[in-house]
């Protein structure tokens, strides 16, 4: 497109502050951008998608991140396991039980267990998500 420069740092800031309160607004998060200094507005799932292609989340964390409700984040969660995308694999880092170590490798829920089988301690690490390149 004619006329089109690249941002400096300080455009690229208020572009970033404008965009946050879109995404706020309209329920899409985070833009990204491109190397061109154009932004591409992401879906949640596609914003959800590139979060867990950079590093492991628990889902509290994705709620907090993508300012949806935690429910929501399962649902997308649930989708990403049977459909990750061609080339990248779900992967599910189990929950820790705080006072034991029981580590919950058999289960498959996607939600944190409320009560440890061997201790029956309440406090667990909750189960965290990725997606990893096959
Ligand atoms: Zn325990």
């Amino acid at each position: 497109m004619a006329g089109l420069k690249e941002l400096d740092a300080r455009e690229t800031a208020v572009i970033e502050f404008l965009l946050s309160r879109v995404r706020l607004a309209v329920g899409v998060s985070l833009a990204k951008p491109f190397s061109n200094g154009r932004f591409a507005v992401l879906t949640i799932r596609q914003a959800l998608k590139q979060l867990l292609q950079e590093q492991p989340y628990s889902a509290l964390e994705l709620s907090q991140l993508l300012s949806i409700p935690e429910k929501e984040v399962y649902g997308h969660l649930q989708h990403l396991a049977r459909a990750p995308g061609q080339g990248w694999r779900f992967h599910l880092i189990p929950a820790v039980c705080r006072n034991c170590g029981f580590t919950f490798t058999k289960r498959e829920r996607l939600t944190s267990p409320s009560r440890c089988p061997v201790c029956r301690h309440q406090s667990m690490k909750r189960p965290r998500f990725a997606l990893e390149a096959r």
